[in-house]
Parts: C-alpha cells; sequence; structure tokens
C-alpha cells in the first residue's frame, strides 16, 4: 500500500494521547487526577437531553439539509444577535459536527503549496495540524504571556505576505486561557483593511466563557472585514456538549456555498436529533450555562493563586475557557519532562505547552474543568513530586 504524502502532515491532538495513557494508568489501579482534557466536567443539561431524545422519539431519523436544519439556523442567527449585536444572515451558517470541521474547511479551502497561513502558536494544536495537511506553509502568531497571552497586532501585520490567505484566530484561548483585548482587535482589524486577500478565521468557541468582566470581541464586529471573516463557534464548551458533536461556521456570502458543498461530500449533514438538541440549548433556559461559568470561575480563583505559590511555578490569570498555563522555566524542568513525571509518577494529567507549538516551550496546560477537591489535591501531588524530585537531585 502506499498512502498519500499528505497523511505525514497530518499532526494530533496530544491531549488525547494524556487521556489514553491516564486511563491505562488507571485501568492498572493507580490513582490518576486528569487536568488534561478540555471538556466541561458537567453533563448536559437535562432539557437539551430531553430534546434529543424526543427527536428520536418523533420520528427525526433522516438526512437535513447538509448546512442544517432551518429553524436551527434560525436560533443561531437570533443567538448571535443577543451576545454579540451582530446581525448575520440563516444562509451565511453552516452546521457540522463539531467546532473542529469549521477550521479544518476553512484550511482546506484557502490552503494549498505556496500559501501562508498565520495561526496562534501555542494554540489549538488542529490549526497548525490541518493547515499542513492542506499544504499550505503554517506561520505562527507568538502569544505572548507579558499581555496575558495576547498577540502584537502590528507583529501580525508584519508577517503578511501576498502569499497568506489566512489568518486565525482564537479569544478566549486555548490553551493560554487567554482573552485578547479589544484594542489589540481593533488595530489587527484596521490594519488588516490594507490586505484584501487575506481571509480571517476567528475560533470563538468558548465566546461564554469569560471571567473578571472581561467582554467578548467578534470578529463580526468590524464591518470593513465582513466578506472575509468566517467565525467558529458550537456547543461544545457552552452547553457540555462535546461528544454530540455539533458546531456551526459563520461563513460570508461567497464561501457559505463552498462550505456546505464541503459538508455534502464528508458528513453530509449533522446527525437530526443532535440538531433538536442544540436548538433546544440555544432557546431554553440559558441559566445553566451561568451557573457552570460561575463554577469554572471559582475553580479558576483557586488554580491559579495556588499554582504562584508552587517554588518555580508562575501563572498569569486565566481570562477565559477553563484553561491555566503556568510558567515552569524556574523548576528546572521542560515542558515534556514535566507532563510525563507528572502523569507516569506524580498521578495528575496534564499537557505539556510544546503539544500546542514551539512556543509552548516552558509552559503547561491544566484545565479547570475538574472539581475543587481535583484541583487541590492535584496541586499538592505537583508541589511534592517538584520537591522530591529537587531532594533526590540535591
Ligand atoms: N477550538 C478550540 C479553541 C478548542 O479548544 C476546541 C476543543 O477543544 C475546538 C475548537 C473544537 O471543539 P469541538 O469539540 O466542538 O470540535
Amino acid at each position: 500500500m502506499q498512502i498519500a504524502e499528505r497523511m505525514g502532515r497530518l499532526g494530533t491532538e496530544t491531549a488525547f494521547d494524556v487521556l489514553a495513557r491516564a486511563g491505562a494508568l488507571q485501568a492498572a489501579g493507580r490513582s490518576i487526577i486528569n487536568l488534561g482534557i478540555g471538556q466541561p466536567d458537567f453533563r448536559t443539561p437535562d432539557h437539551i437531553v430531553e430534546a434529543g431524545r424526543k427527536a428520536l422519539a418523533d420520528g427525526h431519523h433522516g438526512y437535513t439539509p447538509a448546512n442544517g436544519i432551518p429553524a436551527l439556523r434560525e436560533a443561531v442567527v437570533a443567538d448571535i444577535a443577543t451576545y454579540r449585536r451582530c446581525k448575520v444572515d440563516p444562509d451565511a451558517i453552516v452546521v457540522v459536527p463539531g467546532g473542529k470541521v469549521t477550521m479544518f474547511f476553512a484550511a482546506l479551502m484557502f490552503g494549498e503549496p505556496g500559501a501562508e497561513i498565520l495561526y496562534p502558536n501555542p494554540g489549538f494544536p488542529i490549526y497548525e495540524s490541518a493547515i499542513k495537511f492542506s499544504g499550505a506553509t503554517p506561520v505562527p502568531i507568538p502569544l505572548y504571556e507579558e499581555t496575558g497571552f495576547s498577540f502584537d497586532a502590528e507583529e501580525v501585520l508584519a508577517k503578511i505576505t501576498p502569499r497568506t490567505r489566512l489568518v486565525m484566530l482564537n479569544s478566549p484561548a486555548n490553551p493560554t486561557g487567554g482573552v485578547v483585548p479589544r484594542e489589540t482587535f481593533d488595530r489587527l482589524a484596521e490594519g488588516l483593511e490594507a490586505h484584501p486577500h487575506v481571509a480571517i478565521m476567528s475560533d470563538e468557541i468558548y465566546s461564554r466563557l469569560l471571567y473578571e468582566g472581561r467582554e467578548h470581541v467578534t470578529m463580526l464586529d468590524y464591518p470593513a472585514l465582513r466578506d472575509r471573516v468566517i467565525v467558529l463557534d458550537g456547543w461544545s464548551k457552552t452547553y457540555a456538549m462535546t461528544g454530540w458533536r455539533i458546531g456551526y461556521g459563520v461563513w460570508p456570502e461567497s464561501l457559505a456555498a463552498h462550505a456546505t458543498r464541503l459538508a455534502i461530500n464528508c458528513n453530509s449533514c449533522v446527525n437530526a436529533p443532535t440538531q433538536h438538541a442544540a436548538l433546544a440549548a440555544l432557546t431554553g433556559p440559558q441559566d445553566s450555562v451561568e451557573t457552570m461559568r460561575r463554577t469554572f470561575d471559582e475553580r479558576r480563583k483557586l488554580i491559579v493563586p495556588a499554582l504562584n505559590r508552587i517554588e518555580g511555578v508562575t501563572c498569569v490569570d486565566s481570562a477565559g475557557a477553563f484553561y491555566a498555563m503556568p510558567n515552569i522555566t524556574g523548576t528546572g524542568l521542560d515542558a515534556r519532562t514535566m507532563q510525563d513525571g507528572l502523569l507516569e509518577e506524580a498521578g495528575v494529567a496534564a499537557i505539556a505547552g510544546t503539544s500546542f507549538g514551539a512556543y509552548g516551550e516552558g509552559y503547561l496546560r491544566l484545565s479547570y474543568a475538574a472539581s475543587t477537591e481535583e484541583i487541590e489535591e492535584s496541586i499538592a501531588r505537583i508541589e511534592r513530586w517538584l520537591k522530591e524530585r529537587a531532594a533526590a537531585a540535591a
């Protein structure tokens, strides 16, 4: 057999490897606290589950329109009007099996050999993977701890060349928990006006998970760019629906048909009961979203100061999503050594910053989508493990 060369360019998400290893260790009787995986530790709210169950009972078993059932696309439009105060057309919405699919479609649509695509680093690992798979050259946008893991708008603009096709952005961000300030987005948007050949894909999947009074800035809010902005969002993080597999893209008018055609070629549609559940999520009560957000906020207030109390570790405040990104350079360990040591010896699953790109060296990602007891115990284990290592080296 000879598989295509492009398969060698496809990356992965280390979080799934760590999850598998943590599972194997647990099966062997070890106590492992999992701060590795990025998903809410809540059940999908009951009324959403019930809507999915009802859809099955009511006979919603067939194909739906490839871009999603009209009622769901209308509900997305209403949601965008409420939470982003932007007007979009239902035909701009393409419902897909998870947030990830929109980024993959965007990479396939714009990427090819000779093209360049900018993406945040450290960032969600699938950005770089999908760009490489498309044949395009990935151009990292460094994120800086000193600015709460924001990017420097001038630096991004300076990286744009005639070959640049697409800029990927993500705020609130995985893995850093960073939230890019409005002034930075404003400056970037203003500069992008001079580069009409460049499209923008803004991954806003954590838009409802913000703390410290931070506001969500959407790229839909820049009228001069609207005809080349793709917004990625979905239900996974906001409604604890990671396993249902549903997300959506807001596409410019000129691209929605292309995205729908990719969906027709790839997945036909999202399964019908999940679409009905997603509709209930958007149109039903939103109190569970706020309850989850408040709970994450309490855990954030626990984990960030606790990390800062560990010798050799510092951690900037996480303003969004549910991740803390401690700087571990003071421990003298590189990220991968610490990831492996914590998992194998301390019983804590965390992800090396380097799993999110080269600029993640010197950092770990800890998900605080875990109980306060688990967070407290994992901090104690990390501290103990570091002390034991230091004592053994002395
Ligand atoms: N975008 C970011 C930044 C994420 O962190 C994730 C999941 O971890 C996704 C997209 C993908 O979400 P989904 O599970 O809906 O595909």
